[in-house]
């Protein structure tokens, strides 16, 4: 959702008559698009924002702004400890800024504004906001209420990063199963996919993130019609234990989960499913975290992104739950889910070896090609030919848990 906020200021500057810099220390502006999910993403902004000092100093003109979700309703605190920085903005509040730089820019230094291309993978946010408050998350006190972009907004918007060069997009939000329900005609994610899937130049459409509340029927049915839609979710469960998952407000029990990982199979047997896991949440026991251990065993997804519980200030969990998990206990559950999930990684890509796979080329990396499948399986391969964009079939000739590598057919 960043860097698809980050792509959307840029635009907004070039239209200006801005230039993309070099680096910071040429640019006239420099905006900070921060992410504080979790305290480790915190500090990484606040060393980030401490570098930044150097160049007001150089430069006292330069503009220098923090964006994103470290920015709350009162930033007076963030102010007194960065006092360099020019301007606040909450996430995708860019009219201050713009205007500002509106004003800043003469005539003579305006560059014409040409559309520049896009990667041939780009994000398009579909619902902004949360409802949901898991008692853990900052983000709905960041990003405020869900509210859904109208259908017609979305497809301009697509067609326009076709234009640009996008082949991919994903579609985002931080409940993507409930885009729609705040739109007076009520449209649902099916009825969004289904019509981008008529948009002529757009070859794949990923979505994410789902909520294990509210994925419906309905979508895993038109998820498995629609030749365009990729046959990958991103389903969280966060906790493999039920009263750990009600202290969370995640509004389903681990059997409901199962069910729906079931039905999801079996529409689509091919599917790649990914999900989140919180290690060590407030009161989380040694025989609690063991279910989640074991969830992951018997379902085996393509990926996990797993993270130790890091209270977050004014969320329900960090003002009436004691992080009592320590951070030892925190680590090494973390480590055994992810030898776990190495194991399980190496065994899900080894079943791909000497398998033919489609790719769309997103890139060159020290001198190869890489993209992925529409399964979301990272693929590299040699090829002295400029393929970027391209969908190309490779042979599968290598596979590591992270990755593989093959042979252009
Ligand atoms: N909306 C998505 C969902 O429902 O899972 C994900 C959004 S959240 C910003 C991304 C991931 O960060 C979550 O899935 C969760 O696992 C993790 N996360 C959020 N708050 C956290 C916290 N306080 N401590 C550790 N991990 C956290
Ligand atoms: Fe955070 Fe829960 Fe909303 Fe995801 S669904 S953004 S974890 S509150």
């Amino acid at each position: 959702m960043n860097k698809a906020d980050s792509l959307k200021l840029a635009d907004s500057l070039e239209k200006l008559g801005y230039a993309q810099a070099q680096s910071p220390e040429d640019a006239d502006i420099v905006v900070c698009n921060s992410c504080v999910v979790r305290q480790s993403a915190e500090n990484r902004v606040a060393s980030k924002l401490g570098a930044l000092k150097a160049i007001k100093k150089s430069n006292p003109d330069a503009l220098i702004a923090l964006m994103g979700c470290m920015v709350g309703p009162e930033f007076h605190e963030l102010h007194r400890h960065f006092p360099h920085v020019d301007m606040f903005m909450s996430p995708q509040q860019f009219g201050p800024l713009l205007d500002l730089a509106s004003k800043r820019i003469s005539n003579a230094a305006a560059v014409d504004y040409v559309p520049t291309e896009v990667p041939p993978a780009t994000f398009v946010p579909i619902i902004h906001g949360c409802n949901n408050f898991c008692t853990y998350c900052i983000v709905p006190y960041r990003r405020g209420r869900e509210i859904s972009r109208p259908i017609v907004d979305v497809v301009d918007e697509v067609r326009s990063m076709i234009e640009r060069g996008a082949k991919e997009v994903t579609l985002l939000g931080q409940n993507v199963d409930s885009y729609g329900h705040d739109l007076l005609e009520k449209p649902d994610l099916a009825d969004l996919l289904t019509t981008l899937n008529d948009v002529d130049g757009l070859q794949r459409i990923r979505f994410l993130t789902s909520h294990p509340k509210d994925m419906s029927d309905r979508l895993i049915e038109t998820i498995a019609k629609l030749d365009k839609v990729c046959r990958h979710i991103s389903l969280p469960f966060q906790a493999g234990d039920d009263d750990i998952l009600a202290a969370m407000h995640r509004s389903y029990t681990i059997d409901q989960f199962r069910q729906l990982i079931g039905r999801i199979r079996k529409v689509m047997p091919n599917v790649a499913i990914s999900t989140d896991l919180i290690v060590g949440f407030p009161g989380e026991t040694d025989a609690q975290f063991e279910k989640s251990y074991q969830l992951l065993e018997e379902l085996k997804f393509d990926m996990v992104h797993v993270a130790m519980y890091s209270p977050r200030a004014g969320t329900v969990a960090a003002k009436d739950m004691v992080d009592d998990v320590m951070p030892e206990a925190k680590k090494e559950r973390l480590d055994r889910v992810e030898v776990l999930q190495e194991k399980i990684e190496t065994d899900i890509n080894t079943r791909l070896l000497d398998s033919t796979v489609k790719v769309l080329v997103e890139g060159n990396k020290k001198g190869r090609w890489y993209g992925r499948t529409a399964t979301d399986k990272l693929v590299f391969f040699d090829d002295s030919r400029n393929l970027l964009g391209q969908t190309v079939e490779i042979k599968i000739t290598k596979t590591s848990p992270w990755s593989l590598q093959g042979t252009l057919v």
